[in-house]
């Protein structure tokens, strides 16, 4: 637990809501292993949760207003609003996804019979792939069951409430991975997940003599949000172009092939770039459920391999990829000691995820550092990270 930021939250609590020894929430970012862009070709993914994420605290007030605030956004002030004034699109500001958290539940037929004064504190670098923006639903979703005692709400409600938010609310069309890991996550694990039927599967995260390790790129190119849903078309395209093919017809995912399937179909596909797309959702679903065997029988370097691979087509295929990821990615997995290293997140900047030996991640971080600031003039971010318990109270 962020000690400090804990407090901070407690004290700004007090100062601005008049409330002392009110519980603390949190909700976790994640890392993706591998497992990149299947979520919403019906896929399997391999996050874990992480030990930074969204701390949060809830009060109940009289009247129906929702009063929100958030520490890292102190400029922004309180925002106030009468719950049923709460519409999909009325704002693009940050309270969009606590906000859209009441909204989805209140579609699901929930009823709240009075307001909430919530407030907010991150430690995940918000906005490179690390989905400090599921953390910030989950932490609501999980204030607003125990505030309202809606018990019946379990993780996997309050994961698929916080997509409906992000979806709905906020009009961005991410598959479901990222509030699923933010949830369900446990401590040295990662989760096998299933996206299409929500099956998962919970797989120590042994690693051994070595260590997940982030690195942030400091860099975001605007595409992020446009090409992630024009991806999403194209896939679907490719998807449409398929269910026209003999025998294919029943097909409801593009990940539902094998690779040998798809390299018998994928004629059926006729934009040669919609081809490329779906040719990395098969691959990559096939990758991951390889790369999940392969972390059982403790063998790391066949799961770096893979990884490895996943950020090739994440590269070539499916183009999410840029030139200061690259490098980074590059140079990493030249260091002895690596056993991969790719892209993680939706792309076009972000974050990396290596797998490295620990005796040597000094190494790697001082010499990929230099590198990447040699070139981009830019200071990466190094995170040495350890999977951790999904959303959970901190402070009873
Ligand atoms: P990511 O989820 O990869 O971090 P997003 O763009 O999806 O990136 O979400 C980042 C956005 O989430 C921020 O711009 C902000 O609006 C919101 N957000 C995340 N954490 C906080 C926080 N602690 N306080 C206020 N807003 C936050
Ligand atoms: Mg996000």
């Amino acid at each position: 637990m962020n000690t400090e930021l804990v407090k901070k939250l407690q004290d700004c609590f007090y100062e601005r809501y008049g409330q002392k020894d009110a519980k603390v929430f949190f909700a976790p970012g994640r890392v993706n292993l591998i497992g990149e862009h299947t979520d919403y070709n019906g896929g399997h993914v391999f996050p874990c949760a992480l030990s930074v994420g969204t701390y949060g605290m809830i009060a109940p007030r009289e009247d129906d207003h929702l009063r929100m605030y958030s520490v890292n956004l102190s400029n922004a002030g309180v925002t106030n609003i009468p719950l049923q004034k709460l519409r999909p699109g009325r704002t693009r500001k940050w309270t969009q996804y606590p906000e859209g958290v009441f909204w989805s539940m209140m579609e699901k037929g929930i009823a709240f019979d009075h307001g909430a004064d919530l407030m907010f504190a991150g430690d995940v670098p918000a906005g490179s792939g690390l989905s400090s923006s599921a953390s910030l639903e989950v932490v609501t979703g999980l204030m607003i069951r125990e505030l309202y005692g809606l018990s019946e709400l379990d993780g996997r409600e309050l994961a698929l409430v916080g997509q409906a938010a992000e979806n709905v609310y906020c009009g961005m069309q991410c598959g479901i991975m990222d509030q699923f890991a933010s949830a369900m996550g446990k401590k040295d694990h990662a989760i096998y997940l299933n996206t299409e039927t929500l099956d998962y599967s919970l797989v120590p995260l042994l690693l051994g003599e070595y260590e997940l390790l982030i690195t942030n790129s400091k860099v975001k190119h605007s595409l992020v949000s446009s090409a992630y849903n024009g991806r999403r078309m194209e896939c679907a395209k490719a998807l449409a172009d398929l269910q026209k093919v003999q025998g294919l017809q029943e097909l409801g995912s593009l990940c539902e092939l094998t690779p040998e399937q798809f390299e018998q179909y994928q004629s059926g596909i006729t934009d040669p770039v919609n081809r490329r797309r779906a040719k990395h959702a098969v691959y990559e679903n096939a990758r991951t459920i390889r790369a999940v065997d392969a972390l059982q029988k403790n063998d790391i370097v066949t799961f770096g391999k893979l990884m490895n691979d996943s950020h090739d087509s994440l590269r070539d295929d499916y183009d999410v990829s840029c030139e200061e990821i690259d490098l980074l990615v590059n140079e990493t997995r030249r260091i002895e000691g690596v056993a991969g290293s790719r892209i993680t997140g939706g792309g076009f900047g972000g974050c990396t995820v290596s797998i490295v030996k620990k005796n040597q991640t000094p190494a790697v971080i001082a010499e990929v550092r230099k590198k990447y600031f040699d070139l981009f003039g830019i200071e990466a971010a190094f995170y040495r990270v350890m999977p951790e318990e999904g959303a959970h109270i901190v402070v009873q």
